[in-house]
């Protein structure tokens, strides 16, 4: 089961309109720290574009 980081969602909301660069930041910090949905994989790919190999 994966955990669910009920605090650090609290503290970061993903805004309605946000950009790709906060929908990857948003993504990239939640998987550090939450483990309730995975990355999607086309935000992966873009991720892929940014930080090669990571
Ligand atoms: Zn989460």
């Amino acid at each position: 089961m994966k955990k669910f980081n009920k605090d650090w969602h609290l503290a970061h909301v993903m805004p309605k309109n946000a950009s790709l660069e906060q929908r990857i930041a948003w993504h990239l910090e939640h998987h550090e720290n939450c483990g309730c949905r995975p990355i999607p994989p086309k935000l992966l790919i873009e991720i892929n574009k940014i930080q090669p190999g990571k």
